[in-house]
């Protein structure tokens, strides 16, 4: 990577001037906040991951790209566990137990790299069920904690 991040940042604005047609459908992106039209939206989710399949990405195509070379860049410095006994951070699961659930079969399609979206550091590797949860939360800790008490309310 020839390039520092935020001139890559710069760039991305550059190519990315947004133009909103009269009754376009838009939406928010979840990382850089701004409101585009779906075209600037990948369509497609995870190949692996159809279950999710809906109207498209939630993170614009500027951003997606953007931390496609984040992650690429943080993997060479931050290689994926390959030991049996690496075990998820946040819901404690081996790849062979996340192996036995059947979703997920082989080792780059369990472990995902993680990293802070504001920062751009990595925060380690974690099952793709807990990535997938993080992102649904927003990688927000305030809606997390959220999630806590509504589940500890007394019924
Ligand atoms: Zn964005
Ligand atoms: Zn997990």
């Amino acid at each position: 990577m020839g390039r520092n991040t935020l001139e890559q940042l710069t760039l991305f604005d550059i190519e990315n001037k947004i133009h909103i047609k009269e009754g376009e459908e838009i939406k928010e992106c979840r990382i850089c906040k701004e409101v585009k039209p779906l075209h600037m939206f990948p369509r497609k989710r995870h190949r692996h991951i159809q279950f999710l399949q809906d109207k498209g990405r939630s993170t614009c195509k500027a951003c997606h790209k953007f931390s496609h070379t984040i992650v690429q860049e943080l993997k060479i410095k931050h290689p994926r566990p390959t030991h049996a006994s690496y075990a998820c951070p946040i819901c404690d699961k081996t790849s062979e137990e996340l192996k036995s659930s059947g979703r997920w079969d082989k080792l780059t399609l369990i472990w995902c790299l993680d990293h802070c979206h504001k920062t751009l550091k990595f925060r380690g590797w974690i099952c793709q069920g807990c990535n997938i949860g993080l992102s649904r939360f927003y990688d927000s800790i305030a809606i997390f904690k959220r999630g806590i008490k509504y589940l500890e309310r007394k019924l």
